[in-house]
């Protein structure tokens, strides 16, 4: 996607309006429109990356660090009792919007929130040869 297209980059650049809980030089935190529970945030940088994969460690780090003191103000001001700090990369994973952010979404008791990861169990030598290519890929 063309950082002149993207929602995300005009969000960032302030030519669309948002519920904006942070911003600093290289990152902008705003409530998701969808919210999957109340509260639910978006850490984004300013700088458009498709995704986590291709961001630059330092802006990833930053933002990983805004989105730990969201969780925190969550927990401390809307009384979550847990949080799911989640990126979406791809479309198989989810990723509607190609342009990297991390959900910070706060959970509450029996806030009826599915995020489940079903379980597959896979062979002892599957596992060993997965464990390979993820080592040499690094
Ligand atoms: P993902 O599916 O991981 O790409 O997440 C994209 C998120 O962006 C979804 O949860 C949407 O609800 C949210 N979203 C899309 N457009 C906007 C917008 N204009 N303001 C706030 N959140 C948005
Ligand atoms: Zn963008």
């Amino acid at each position: 996607m063309k950082e002149t297209s993207c929602i995300f980059c005009k969000i960032a650049n302030g030519s669309i309006p948002c519920y904006k809980v942070y911003e600093d030089e290289y990152v902008i935190a705003f409530l998701d429109v969808n919210p999957a529970s109340r509260g639910h945030t978006l850490v984004v940088p300013k700088e458009h990356f498709n995704d986590m994969t291709t961001c630059p460690h330092d802006i990833l780090d930053h933002a990983f660090e805004v989105a730990q003191l969201i969780a925190q103000a969550q927990i401390s001001q809307l009384g979550a009792s847990g949080v799911n700090v989640i990126t979406n990369v791809g479309e198989s994973a989810g990723q509607s919007v190609k342009h990297f952010h991390i959900h910070v979404i706060p959970r509450y008791e029996n806030d009826g929130l599915k995020l489940a990861f079903p379980p597959h169990k896979l062979e002892d030598r599957e596992m060993l040869l997965l464990q390979d290519s993820i080592k040499k890929g690094m």
